[in-house]
């Protein structure tokens, strides 16, 4: 360590957290200043596939795995197939990732990566004070990607993303490359929303993830087991090697986690509130988020708090408290969402891009008894708790 003074800690060099330094690292604003990324652990030895939808040509193109322009929607009782459009659906390895932002950086001398356990945080005066487990680091601004402990769920609508995914191989060709599945909803427990995400990497290769959106976690062996029968049945691929294992468990919720941002700690990430709570995504939410931060810092205004449009929030609390409430009712929902909206208009709205018009024909489309209770329940209440 050089020097323990620095301009701008980030603690947490997870998505957020590179997210964040990639885009300050690239405007020439900062290089005169001392910035300090601050991880646990220098690993990341994980490998995770991150996916997001973009339009055209993005910052990651270099070192995405595979992009898709076409993917299907999959029920009981309806095979819809998706037209990006304008879009592309983009895969890439967090290893990737990392690895990537990590070079980029290693050649700012202003900005210097180094491993400690962040215990606590904490403003005196005009500086913030973080405590690591080997010594303390002072700033003027902190953006903190660790979750707080002491959240309490029990007020919110929440449910969480949980899933196993494998990356197999066949010997033989087996899969359409060209297409991905976003969810397959023909093997699922009845009274869950729960279904199969397929990004095929080659005709060979893919992605085969079982995912539930559930209050609860499943034992381990309920995704090994869908995933088999998927495989199996759905796949009809009686021979494959698994090269690869993933797990992760995202939080979906309205928790406002953006109140724990305060005066110079800033919280970015999940810890931010950057999770779409009806979705899930975050990655491209995170290159979103860090270039407005990045936006205010240079205009050295103080850092708003980073949330969604009220109209947004109440659609995503609506959306969640269907699933809470009625778990088994999350294939149907989904379905009336692609069968009756393109996917543009889909991905605009999710993106939170979305016009009057189509967000009027989306909530339309969504009519249904669970989601009209859910609509009426939290017609106020929403407009209140943002
Ligand atoms: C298997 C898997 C697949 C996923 N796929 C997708 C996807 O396709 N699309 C998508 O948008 N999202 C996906 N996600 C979710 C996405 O990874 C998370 O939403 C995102 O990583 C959250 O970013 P973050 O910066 O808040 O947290 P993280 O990425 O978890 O980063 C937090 C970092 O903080 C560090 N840290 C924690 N505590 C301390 C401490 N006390 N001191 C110092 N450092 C600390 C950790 O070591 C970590 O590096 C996936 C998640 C998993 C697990």
């Amino acid at each position: 360590m050089k020097n323990s003074c620095f301009k701008y800690i980030i603690v947490g060099a997870g998505t957020s957290g590179l997210h964040l330094i990639k885009s300050i690292s690239e405007d020439k604003f900062f290089r005169e200043k001392k910035i300090l990324l601050i991880d646990k652990s220098l690993e990341n030895n994980e490998e995770k596939c991150y996916s997001f939808w973009e339009k055209g040509k993005g910052k990651w193109d270099k070192i995405i795995t595979k992009s898709w322009s076409n993917g299907y929607f999959i029920s009981k009782d309806h095979l819809i197939n998706l037209d990006l459009k304008d879009y592309k659906y983009k895969m890439i390895k967090s290893i990737d990732f990392h690895k990537y932002v990590k070079k980029c950086i290693s050649s700012h001398n202003n900005i210097e990566f180094i491993k400690d356990d962040v215990i606590n945080i904490r403003k005196e005066n005009n500086q913030v004070i973080v405590v690591g487990n080997k010594t303390n680091y002072i700033c003027d601004h902190v953006f903190d990607s660790r979750i707080p402990n002491d959240i309490s769920l029990n007020n919110h609508i929440s449910i969480k993303q949980h899933f196993k995914g494998w990356i197999i191989k066949t010997d033989v060709p087996k899969f359409d490359s060209k297409t991905f599945t976003i969810m397959d909803y023909r093997i699922r427990d009845i009274d869950k929303t729960a279904f199969t995400y397929i990004l095929p990497i080659s005709n060979k290769k893919a992605l085969v993830e079982y995912t539930y959106f559930t209050k609860e976690l499943v034992d381990s062996k309920e995704y090994d087991l869908k995933l088999k029968k998927y495989i199996k049945n759905i796949l009809k691929i009686n021979n494959y090697s698994i090269i690869n294992e993933e797990y992760g468990v995202i939080p979906m919720t309205n928790y406002p986690f953006f109140n724990h941002t305060k005066d110079r700690i800033t919280k970015i990430g999940t810890a931010g509130g950057w999770v779409k709570p009806s979705t899930g995504y975050s990655f491209k939410n995170s290159e979103r988020n860090s270039k407005k931060i990045v936006g205010q810092l240079k205009k050295g205004v103080t850092l708003i708090k980073i949330k969604s449009k009220l109209k947004y929030y109440h659609m995503d609390k609506i959306f969640l408290d269907v699933l809470e409430k009625n778990n088994w009712f999350g294939e149907k929902l989904f379905s009336l969402l692609f069968r009756n909206n393109t996917t543009n208009k889909i991905f605009e709205f999710l993106d939170e891009k979305s016009n009057f018009f189509s967000e009027l024909k989306i909530i339309k489309s969504l009519f249904s008894i669970h989601f009209i209770k859910s609509f009426l329940r939290h017609l106020f209440t929403g407009l209140k708790a943002n």
